[in-house]
């Protein structure tokens, strides 16, 4: 592995999937077998110093380490919930850091990944969204935060094979971030990569609808959308891209995302965020229900996660069952998300409050050690 202030001409291979490393093996005058050689190495076995990559020769790993490597996110922290969810600050660059989650359960563990460093989209409830927006990850980079949580769970942890799940619910809007999730999620989809199967890994979006069209045409993963909202009026103030892209538009888009999956049983799942007296009161859950009746779906009630400065507040418990009750009636198959993580500030839309200051802080620690030594 090498570390981070290594030469940047270098192309790292996290970011490049199986078509696009098959083209940097041709470059390099070798033969195509030879990516997918390199992917078992690096997804399959976790390895990431070509010198241990024994069945590819040393002409090939000496060209290799002159032109690649295979870098990964420095952990700055990792912390442990009372619940066993995990939170990991990963540190990108001297300025940023992002926050990726391990939220394991007693059928699955679900690694919460992050798109971007802030996000744009300014959803008001949202503490990522509070924070502003910095920068896109690179594909490396969102690769890189899947590659570190199997090395941490497995040959830290002694957790073997504990992802089975990759949702995009971390920080940032995926969809605006799209040139690099696509590769990203062919490495998650690749027999040779993560190898999960499509129902496994989930893009969320609070509705991007263009690149949501497009990601119908190019990629077959599961939908999330942040709904939060049955009518556009409310839908602008808590996602303010829906005055961009209205409600009706993002509809016609999951249709037609739906259409194009090629199975049968496919379902969208609309985020409905429960803020107390906002968007959880029985007329909101009929027009809801109105809006949702002729798309495959499922609705996930996020009760809503506070974080310093929100105005906004928790729906009390007794109205969300009595939200979830009215759409299980019409039919509508209603999950309520339990809350995970939130000791360690790990759960939905708590991410990223204190992580630029925290990285900032961090550098600053860092030159001020620097600078004692000199
Ligand atoms: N940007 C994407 C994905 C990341 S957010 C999106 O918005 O879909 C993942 C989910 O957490 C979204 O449904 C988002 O609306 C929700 N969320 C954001 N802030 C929250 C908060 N404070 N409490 C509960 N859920 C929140
Ligand atoms: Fe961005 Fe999603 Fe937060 Fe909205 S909810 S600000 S889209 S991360």
């Amino acid at each position: 592995m090498t570390g981070m202030h290594e030469n940047a001409a270098k192309v790292n291979l996290l970011g490049l999937d199986r078509r696009a490393l098959e083209a940097f093996f041709a470059e390099l005058g070798e033969q195509p077998f030879r990516a997918r050689q390199l992917m078992q190495w690096i997804y399959h076995r976790g390895v990431a110093d070509f010198d241990a990559m024994t069945d590819l020769g040393k002409g090939l790993r000496a060209k290799l380490r002159e032109r690649a490597e295979v870098r990964v996110p420095e952990v700055s922290d990792e912390q442990l919930s009372d619940d066993g969810t995990r939170k990991w600050l990963l540190r990108m660059d001297a300025a940023n850091g992002i926050e990726t989650v391990f939220i394991p359960d007693a059928e699955r563990g679900t690694l919460c990944i992050s798109s971007q460093v802030g996000c744009a989209m300014d959803c008001s409830f949202c503490a990522t969204g509070k924070q502003g927006f910095n920068r896109n990850l690179t594909t490396a980079e969102i690769v890189g935060q899947v590659w570190i949580a199997n090395q941490r769970l497995g040959a830290i942890h002694g957790i073997e094979r504990a992802i089975t799940n990759i949702v995009f619910m971390g920080m940032g809007e995926p969809l605006a971030n799209y040139k690099n999730i696509l590769p990203a999620l062919h490495i998650f989809l690749d027999d040779f990569g993560y190898g999960l199967s499509k129902r496994r890994v989930t893009l969320s979006t609070s509705g991007l609808v263009p690149n949501l069209l497009k990601l119908a045409g190019e990629c077959d993963v599961a939908l999330a959308v942040s709904l939060h909202a049955p009518n556009d009026a409310l839908r602008d103030v808590l996602v303010p891209i829906n005055k961009v892209h209205p409600i009706a538009e993002l509809m016609d888009a999951c249709r037609h995302y739906m259409a194009n999956q090629d199975h049968s049983h496919v379902h969208v799942t609309f985020e409905y965020v429960m803020l107390d007296g906002v968007n959880d009161g029985p007329e909101l859950a009929r027009q809801l229900a109105d809006l949702v009746k002729d798309i495959p779906c499922k609705v996930n009630l996020i009760p809503f996660n506070p974080f310093p400065g929100t105005h906004y507040r928790r729906s009390p418990q007794d109205v969300i069952d009595r939200f979830a009750d009215y759409l299980w009636r019409r039919g509508i198959v209603t999950i309520t998300r339990r809350t995970r993580g939130d000791d360690i500030d790990a759960a939905c839309g708590q991410l990223a409050g204190q992580v630029q200051d925290r990285i900032r802080r961090q550098e600053r620690q860092g030159r001020d050690h620097m600078e004692a030594r000199v």
